[in-house]
């Protein structure tokens, strides 16, 4: 929507930016009349996510500058009131700073470890933890630390990498998409446009979730799964996927870390992480850790990716350095139970390549069967 002059004299711009209304960052547009924001829309040229689309809360960050009801200087509670009582009284930044000073001086002096600092979802907290750490307190925290961060912590340390809403599923590419643990409308915009797309070409939506608001309330099928329950299901649906043989083996061994090695050894330092060849050189910037593979054909841990390499999914093996290790698939198939295919012992590897190669015949219906 565009707006013009009522004045002659009045001057109109148009800024653009992106919305920290929530975590979707969206491109907007923030129109000003004279320097004041009169009102804020989608941007539709924004590279990445929105398109041009905003959400009420959005449209909403106007009251972010004007709201009558927003805070513009401190507050104090009143002398006698009791916490709760929501009786303030305003007070100068003098004041407020005064008595700041004085109160953190006392607890520094004492016993820092009493100041306990939050901050809210603000770009900041680099700054805010190095306040609290030059202060002398560990009792330090923002809004990630009980959102965000904790996600990406938890996915780095189960699956080895974590992302960010915004890197989305391909919705473009597929036919059946199923949301399961997802923070109820925390991907927004970019996603809402995704799944209205998905739908319209015929897509069939599948919503795991306690609960039947935002997405679920528009998917084909709603799983009301008990809370906390996410886990158990990924691996009974990865149990028979494994046990049915139904998996994509070519997907599984490029496109994720089901090949990489681990080290087995248990007495190492590095026990269950992914072997990695210091010494190699980096072959590629967005795998700098130079992880490894089994390659079947030449019998030998060999860069992962390596060109024409043919990696084991199952199997132990021993690197030259006597270091016992095996693909980390091969314990997701212990862990599972889904050893039909698979889920050998040491040294059996020749066995293990023949079952990988027979799997993707199996799949291929362009190559001949035996
Ligand atoms: S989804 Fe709405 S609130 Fe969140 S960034 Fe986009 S416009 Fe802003």
């Amino acid at each position: 929507m565009e707006h013009g002059a009522r004045t002659q004299n009045e001057k109109l711009d148009i800024k653009t930016t992106t919305c920290y209304m929530c975590a979707c960052r969206c491109g907007i547009r923030v129109h000003l009349r004279d320097g004041e924001v009169r009102y804020i829309d989608g941007n539709p040229n924004h590279p990445l996510n929105n398109q041009g689309v905003i959400c009420a809360k959005g449209a909403s960050g106007i009251m972010k500058q004007y709201s009558p009801a927003r805070l513009t200087q401190p507050l104090m509670r009143k002398k006698d009131a009791l916490r709760g009582e929501a009786q303030f009284e305003p007070v100068s930044w003098d004041v407020a700073l005064d008595t700041l000073e004085k109160r953190l001086a006392h607890l520094r002096a004492t016993d820092p470890k009493k100041f306990a600092l939050f901050t809210g979802r603000d770009q900041m907290q680099a700054l805010t933890g190095l306040f609290a750490k030059n202060f002398g307190t560990p009792n330090y925290a923002a809004h990630g630390g009980f959102c965000s961060a904790n996600m990406a912590a938890g996915m780095i340390y189960t699956i080895g990498g974590s992302f960010w809403e915004f890197g989305g599923p391909d919705l473009d590419q597929a036919k059946l998409f199923f949301m399961i643990g997802t923070a109820e409308d925390h991907h927004s915009n970019p996603l809402k446009i995704a799944i209205s797309k998905f739908k319209r070409v015929g897509g069939r939506f599948i919503a795991i979730n306690p609960v039947r608001t935002g997405y679920a309330a528009i998917a084909d099928e709603w799983v009301p799964i008990r809370p906390g329950t996410d886990g158990a299901l990924f691996m009974a649906l990865i149990h028979e996927l494994v046990a049915a043989d139904a998996w994509d083996h070519e997907f599984v061994a490029r496109y994720t870390n089901a090949a990489e090695l681990l080290d087995m050894n248990e007495a190492s330092d590095t026990f269950g992480l992914f072997v990695r060849n210091g010494d190699a050189p980096e072959g590629n910037a967005l795998f700098p850790q130079n992880h490894l593979w089994w390659d079947t054909k030449t019998n030998r841990a060999v860069a992962h990716h390596t060109d024409d390499a043919e990696p084991a999914l199952d199997g132990r093996y021993t690197l030259e350095d006597g270091t016992p290790v095996a693909p980390s698939f091969a314990l997701l198939r212990e862990q599972v139970g889904g050893n039909v295919h698979g889920a050998m012992g040491r040294g059996d590897h020749r066995d293990s390549r023949r079952d990988d190669q027979a799997s993707r015949r199996r799949n291929d219906p362009g190559e001949p069967r035996s």
